[in-house]
């Protein structure tokens, strides 16, 4: 088999883990396989580098913020290249660039644009396990980009796509994905399997095993993903297409979010072209707007109230208030004490009564919600941060998705 193997900052955090890391690559070579490896920096490298130019300037430029974190992953591709090289296989380490990695100009969130296997074959074929650096590539002047904050998820499966290899293996510092997150929830449990989408919307929800960017990827390729641990042997989740609706859990997962504002606009004028202004706005800043609700007319005026992240809030509290004077609302307000959770899964669609349920759950355990928003297999809802345990608790207990129950998972 072809086995591309990825290792996150954890798993190679000192130099013992990376010995354990090349102990685990060398044993799956040796049963037969070649294997290539996509590793990211060294414990907090990145942070710390990014710490680092702060100390110098508050504005960096992305070509050289790119030039200086690509580096974290440069140290780890050569140490485990060492350590490899002294258990007695054939190693080579490459950069991204090296590894025929071509991205777009966007420094700091490149996008790959395509991947020369020339070289990757070359050394295959000779018999080498490859050790390639995760989170870079090069642009078309040659110049190293990188690919934006957990990055080495999306190298890995570029390459895996590219390569067309058999399976990807993305090792970290959990068993799998799971029904919740287990340090909120402790009866929540692995799944064997879920769905491309299903993984999508978790990842993009804030249960951050993988990159969303990276499960888009292995979607759109048809890369089958192995998410497990590189601590334990353990079976982990597989992240492939699911056919069979039928075999669907209706709920799959809990996510939640804290990373969330809240805003609203009050007594909007209720006319063409104003939601226009006011998205236009926002998104010319790139400030990514989530859940908007606009609520019913009452004498020629509404509230219109959306969801941004909170990072976003000191770029779009500016925006607000010349949106509000432009379309002449009488003023705007926002909460950042609230938090998202959500349900997810692709069986949704097939069974009336999800989101009810999810409701009826809130509702019991005494929980107002702020507002709701759907989609064909999730649903989410902006509840107050301090209530969101107990929230992901109540929901995750009322579709059956506690480790004592033995439902079947995913697919
Ligand atoms: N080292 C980069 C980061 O910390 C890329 C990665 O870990 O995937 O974001
Ligand atoms: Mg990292």
């Amino acid at each position: 088999m072809l086995v591309v193997q990825k290792f996150g900052g954890s798993s190679v955090a000192t130099p013992e883990r990376i010995k354990k890391v090349a102990k685990r690559v060398v044993d799956t070579k040796r049963a037969g396989n070649q294997v290539v490896v996509v590793v990211s920096a060294m414990g907090d490298t990145t942070d710390n580098l990014i710490d680092l130019a702060r100390q110098l300037t508050d504005n960096p430029s992305d070509r050289e913020m790119d030039m200086l974190l690509s580096t974290g992953e440069q140290v780890s591709i050569a140490l485990l290249a060492m350590a490899i090289d002294s258990l007695g296989e054939a190693v080579t380490s490459l950069t991204g660039p090296q590894a025929g990695i071509t991205t777009n100009d966007v420094h700091a969130k490149a996008r790959i644009t395509g991947i020369n296997t020339e070289r990757l074959f070359k050394e295959l074929d000779d018999g080498k396990i490859v050790v390639v650096a995760g989170f870079q590539g090069q642009n078309d002047n040659g110049d190293i980009t990188t690919l934006g904050r957990g990055g080495s998820d999306t190298t890995a499966v570029a390459i895996a796509a590219a390569i067309d290899a058999d399976i990807c293996e993305i090792f970290t510092d959990v068993d799998g994905v799971y029904t919740c997150d287990p340090r909120v929830v402790p009866r929540a449990r692995k799944l064997d399997c879920i769905s491309y989408d299903e993984m999508l919307e978790l990842a993009s929800l804030g249960a951050v095993v993988l990159q969303p960017r990276a499960v888009e990827f292995a979607k759109h390729h048809n890369v089958v993903l192995h998410v497990r641990s590189s601590f334990n042997k353990n079976p982990g989740t597989i992240v492939q297409e699911v056919s069979s609706m039928e075999k669907q859990m209706v709920v799959s997962g809990v996510a939640h979010d804290l990373n969330v504002v809240k805003m609203a606009l009050y007594d909007v004028p209720d006319r063409p072209g104003i939601a226009m202004q006011v998205f236009s706005a926002l998104a010319e800043r790139n400030i990514n707007v989530d859940m908007i609700i606009q609520s019913a007319n009452r004498n020629e005026v509404n509230d219109i109230s959306f969801t941004i992240t909170r990072d976003d809030l000191p770029k779009a509290l500016p925006v607000m208030e010349a949106v509000t004077e432009q379309i002449a609302a009488k003023g705007f307000t926002y909460d950042d004490n609230v938090a998202k959770v959500s349900i997810v899964g692709a069986g949704m669609v097939s069974n009336p009564g999800v989101a009810a349920s999810m409701f009826d759950a809130l509702a019991e355990a005494g929980i107002n919600i702020q507002m709701i928003s759907t989609s064909e297999i999730k649903v989410s809802c902006i509840i107050r941060a301090d209530q969101v345990e107990k929230a992901v608790s109540a929901i995750h207990s009322k579709f059956g998705l506690d480790s004592e129950n033995e439902a079947s998972t995913a697919c």
